[in-house]
């Protein structure tokens, strides 16, 4: 089966940064096989005028359960906001995370997103198989999904931030990793579901828990996720506690590498750029979470000039109650210029952060994050033609300094999710109606 899209314009994102006014894409199978300028023939022949054609998005941090508690804490900071959260998260159960991660993962694909990376770090005792429950929602919306099995071992009596009803011991978070990692770890390229090892933070986390996670994931082969600097709390708790910064402080229990990813990466000194470029440690960017939060601004452009690796991310949706990434890209562009001055960071650049740049955070940069023959079919088709943007100059400016565009199709491996800005692998209104109910139930 050879489907072709043609008359769009395409950016591919590949490394010359191709672009096409007016070109095609064919996929066959999983795959893409070309993409070119003019039309192309084949089974079926999708006519894309007026519209951009884009790799799909890729989401480098989220907390999908998160979909759940939209809306509380809305003017506090970090830590004030977990401590109101922790409860309700902790009479969390897996019918409720399949309900939020289904909601969330829908919106997600509805704004441009084939794949997600969830940190799930939420395991009450009576809570059900989340792990299972995330991994079930990825497959009903029809995403790729990177579930990084989380995990808090230290809770308020041993001086971490979390209730201790909510904390799992040392043994039980690497355990419960472990069997993630055996049931549902796929190293093929085309996986559909990948695991890794993610202790949640420096202050809800053992260092016996940092270092076994490592030592984990190094021995299984599967990737590295922890929140690192976000927040001046952060920074100020670990200096009192461990004498070094939070990034010293990874790079001493041995979480600074290229299997590692960290989510926010704001308060980091020249120093720790230059290492995260050196050891090419991601960055997970989260600019509506960071700015909803008042956290500061992360340092992307040096990041980016050291070297590293720095996707998008929405993060959970309680810091980011849209929950739609195609956004990220113009709120990345606007926090760069707001920290660096205009020429901070271009429009493709933005582009290729949420695409290539999140590729490689997963250590997927061979088979997704460009358009190009041999990767596969995961792409955002956008419709440019309606009020917002016909008529527009530059088809690659619209997607990243305007509103989210609607869409016209959205594929994972060539499968269409979204057709015409309708989610096609499940009913919206079933979803949202389950949503409801599972928030209300929570609360
Ligand atoms: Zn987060």
């Amino acid at each position: 089966m050879r489907t072709v899209l043609n008359n769009a314009a395409i950016a591919t994102v590949d490394a010359e940064g191709t672009e096409y006014r007016d070109g095609h894409v064919v996929i066959e199978d999983e795959r893409i096989v070309a993409v070119g300028s003019g039309a192309a023939t084949g089974d079926v022949e999708i006519d894309a005028r007026g519209c951009l054609i884009t790799p799909g998005l890729v989401n480098t941090h989220h907390h999908l359960y998160q979909w759940a508690t939209r809306g509380l804490a809305a003017d506090s900071t970090l830590f004030q906001w977990l401590v109101e959260l922790y409860p309700i998260w902790g009479r969390l159960d897996a019918r409720i995370t399949h309900a939020a991660a289904s909601a969330g993962l829908a919106r997600l694909a509805l704004t441009g997103c084939t794949t997600v990376a969830d940190h799930h770090y939420v395991f009450p005792r009576e809570g059900g198989d989340q792990v299972a429950a995330l991994v079930e929602a990825a497959g009903r919306i029809g995403v790729r999904a990177h579930i990084v099995r989380g995990s808090m071992d230290r809770g308020v009596s041993d001086g971490g931030l979390p209730p201790d009803n909510l904390v799992e011991t040392t043994e039980a978070a690497l355990l419960g990793t472990e069997q993630a990692i055996d049931a549902y770890h796929d190293a093929s390229e085309n996986a559909r579901i990948r695991i890794a090892a993610g202790p949640c933070s420096p202050f809800s986390v053992t260092e016996k828990l940092m270092t076994g996670a490592a030592e984990l994931a190094r021995r299984k082969g599967v990737r590295l996720q922890t929140h690192l600097a976000e927040t001046l709390d952060e920074e100020q708790q670990c200096l009192a506690e461990f004498g070094c910064t939070p990034a010293e402080y990874a790079d001493k229990v041995g979480w600074l590498g290229a299997d590692v990813w960290m989510a926010h990466s704001v308060h980091l000194a020249p120093a720790a750029v230059r290492r995260f470029g050196a050891t090419g440690t991601g960055a997970a960017h989260c600019p509506t979470s960071n700015g909803r939060l008042g956290t500061g601004i992360a340092p992307v452009r040096d990041l980016l000039d050291a070297g590293a690796p720095v996707g998008l991310g929405v993060d959970g949706a309680a810091s980011n109650e849209s929950g739609g990434l195609g956004e990220e890209l113009h709120q990345a562009l606007l926090q760069a210029r707001q920290r660096g001055g205009p020429t901070a960071l271009t429009v493709r650049e933005a582009l290729h952060m949420g695409t290539m740049g999140g590729a490689r955070c997963l250590g997927r940069e061979g088979e997704l994050g460009s358009l190009e023959p041999g990767k596969l079919a995961d792409l955002a088709v956008w419709d440019l033609g309606g009020l917002l943007y016909a008529g527009i100059e530059d088809p690659v400016a619209a997607l990243v300094l305007g509103a989210t565009p609607p869409l016209k199709l959205v594929m994972v491996g060539g499968e269409t999710i979204v057709a015409e800005g309708e989610l096609r692998t499940a009913d919206e209104s079933v979803v949202a109606g389950e949503l409801a109910s599972a928030a209300r139930r929570l609360r």
